[in-house]
């Protein structure tokens, strides 16, 4: 059977508590499938304007977006979606200009090498990722672990969740588990391999749209 992405309507949630500095900021988060109405209540409590896109006209209407998240899930799923109206094709130039933040499948997607098995992707930050390299879903784990965030340990919900298990020299490693890397920036892209959105510690979406505050500053 032909997966199908949620047919409803675009939606975008105006944050009802807007603070001066994210006054204009708009954050997309992408909605074919997996864990994204997580990231947009995250996005939400945080008072950021959200809107889930399903389609490539949904980043740039009715305004370009500021940043992205791309959400966990089955990155082979969403990839389906994706080779749909060469989705694929405008994701991988917007990923190039604007801030995103990949999460666990959304890490998949962004890394420039895939194995096990190897798969295509956006190809934006310079790593390899292993899928699945942790084990079986029963194999899932909630750890906390030192980060170089602000605010001490950190708590980090891994499910099925890739090994980072190479990194080009402008990726900086903000946290690890087993020596592995699993919280990783390269400028204003961003990437996971756990699921900060089924945490209550909204630091890693923080930190992400400090990332879109300081693009969107020097943009302007
Ligand atoms: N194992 C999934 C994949 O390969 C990722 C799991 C997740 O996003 N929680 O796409």
């Amino acid at each position: 059977m032909t997966p199908r992405p949620n047919a409803a309507a675009p939606t975008e949630i105006q944050a009802g508590t807007k603070t001066g500095t994210d006054a204009g900021i708009t954050i997309g988060v992408l909605a074919l499938q997996g864990a994204y109405e997580a990231h947009a209540k995250a996005l939400a409590s945080l008072g950021v304007t959200t809107r889930l896109i399903r389609t490539p006209a949904e980043l740039v209407e009715p305004s370009p977006l500021d940043g992205l998240i791309i959400p966990g899930g089955e990155s082979t799923t969403m990839l389906k979606f994706l080779e749909r109206n060469q989705f694929l094709d405008v994701l991988s130039t917007f990923v190039l200009q604007t801030p995103t933040f990949g999460t666990c499948a959304g890490a998949i997607l962004l890394a420039k090498d895939v194995q096990s098995p190897a798969q295509t992707s956006l190809a934006a930050m310079d790593m390899t990722v292993e899928r699945n390299a942790y084990g079986r879903q029963i194999d899932s784990a909630i750890l906390t672990a030192p980060t170089e965030l602000p605010g001490g340990p950190l708590e980090m919900v891994f499910i099925r969740a890739p090994r980072i298990t190479r990194t080009g020299p402008e990726v900086e490693v903000l946290a690890s588990r087993d020596g592995f890397p699993v919280l990783v920036r390269e400028g204003h892209l961003l990437a996971a391999t756990f699921h900060p959105e089924l945490s209550g510690d909204t630091r890693v979406h923080q930190f992400f749209l400090d990332v879109v505050r300081k693009r969107a500053a020097v943009q302007v």
